[in-house]
């Protein structure tokens, strides 16, 4: 097993420590720890975040393998400083039987970058007409804890109740795509003066918050969790702080893309800018921040949807919807509320770290940085900058809206486990990685 010193590092609340890592294990933080057959990290100026985890994130696999594979969007989020990712059910098959969320799980045991968490389908081939075997995949090997038919909203009233009565029965969770199906034919953007100006079908923020508003009143009443997936309006937020002032057990999640680009994006018809739910205005901006800023919001998740070029080099209204983010995630959340002064380091690893495995239910994460936890670990250096580029994507796809931008921030180590799938800023080779993987496996078995 692995033994590391890390030396000299910041932690989120500004101390300056060292972090002994072995078996698998944070197994001691203080000043001037030495172990001799440890590898030493030499982390000084660097900042020591909680393993990162991603409450949504898709890995196309089974079904969609041109576009990333659960290994290639492992790899993705390990080199953007990810320790756990949500998979999200939309693969073909559908993730809506046992069986293919442990074979999801099972494929990231074996690639051996991330804890693979796969989620759940709400109702059968996603189609909206019946539930999904629920307790069954509940009670599989890959005990799945969040179920959703993201891409897809539950927009039967009744089916989405009927949901959230199962998943209480064993404080599972109901992740909503909120959009209005009807209110969203054909929309290609944020509608409003834009829409208009460019001529495309407008997609109007009530389609999103009508929802949320709906779906708050039935998790209230049947005293289930409902988890909003990518909030990405004012008003939003708004209905958000009013279900958690009625105490109605609602989380919200913002993308780090709604956090920093804007609908103004699209007028350059670049497909690279579109996505479900689409870029809204600088308003809309502002009043995500604070909702993050003030607890509105409880989490930032990627939404890492992966692309072939060929689904997204074409003309804007045929292009796929949706941005690679696993690699550009921490870059762009410094840049958008910690550069400014929005969210400090601490805030950072609760709002990607321990929240989002509370929603998730993924144990090991609510502690943070001490001894004794499971040693998920994400080494950054805050002062460097770059221009972001192709080079930095390490998923299949390369539909990132942040090409050519220069970007704050480095993941330098990523430690998943005890071991290193980012050394020195470099991507581990994916052997060494699925060794590391199955010894830790042995180890916890034996
Ligand atoms: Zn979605």
């Amino acid at each position: 097993m692995t033994r590391l010193v890390i030396r000299g590092a910041t932690l989120p609340d500004g101390r300056s420590t060292d972090i002994l890592v072995a078996e698998g294990l944070i197994a001691e933080l203080g000043t001037g720890l030495t172990d001799t057959k440890a590898r030493v990290v030499d982390a000084d100026g660097l900042l020591a975040l909680p393993g990162l985890v991603d409450l949504h994130t898709h890995l196309r696999e089974p079904g969609f393998e041109h576009g990333e594979t659960v290994l290639t969007g492992s790899r993705a989020a390990a080199a953007g400083g990810f320790t756990a990712v949500h998979a999200m059910a939309n693969t073909s098959p559908v993730a809506d039987t046992a069986g293919v969320v442990e074979q999801v799980m099972s494929l990231g045991e074996t690639a051996g970058y991330v804890t693979v968490r796969p989620v759940g389908a709400v109702t059968v081939g996603l189609l909206g007409d019946r539930l999904a075997e629920i307790g069954a995949m509940a009670l599989s090997r890959a005990a799945v804890r969040v179920f959703s038919d993201d891409g897809k909203c539950v927009s039967d009233a009744l089916l989405l109740r009927r949901a959230l009565e199962y998943v209480k029965s064993f404080g599972g969770v109901v992740a909503q795509h909120a959009q209005e199906p009807r209110l969203t034919e054909g929309a290609q953007v944020n509608e409003g003066r834009l829409s208009s100006e460019l001529g495309l079908a407008g997609w109007p923020a009530v389609a999103e918050e009508a929802i949320i508003a709906r779906d708050a009143l039935l998790a209230g009443h049947v005293g289930a969790r409902l988890h909003v997936c990518h909030v990405s309006t004012a008003g939003s937020v708004e209905v958000v702080r009013w279900a958690k002032a009625r105490g109605i057990p609602i989380t919200a999640e913002v993308t780090p893309h709604h956090l920093l680009l804007t609908e103004e994006l699209a007028r350059g018809y670049d497909a690279r800018f579109k996505v479900n739910p689409p870029l809204r205005r600088q308003e809309d901006v502002e009043a995500l921040r604070a909702g993050l800023a003030d607890g509105t919001i409880d989490a930032i998740a990627t939404d890492h949807a992966p692309h072939p070029l060929e689904a997204k080099d074409c003309e804007w209204d045929v292009a796929a919807f949706g941005m690679v983010g696993l690699e550009s995630a921490l870059s762009v959340v410094q840049a958008a509320l910690v550069d400014n002064g929005v969210l400090g380091w601490a805030d950072v690893a609760r709002v990607l770290s321990s929240t989002p495995a509370s929603i998730g239910g993924l144990d090991g994460y609510d502690r943070g940085i001490a001894a004794g936890v499971p040693a998920a670990l994400t080494l950054i250096d805050p002062t460097a900058s770059r221009v972001f580029s192709a080079d930095d994507l390490r998923g299949r796809s390369v539909n990132s809206p942040y090409l050519s931008m220069t970007m704050p921030g480095r993941v330098i180590g990523t430690i998943h486990r005890g071991y290193e799938t980012v050394r020195d800023g470099v991507l581990v080779d994916e052997n060494e990685v699925a060794q590391r993987a199955t010894e830790s496996r042995e180890q916890h078995r034996g």
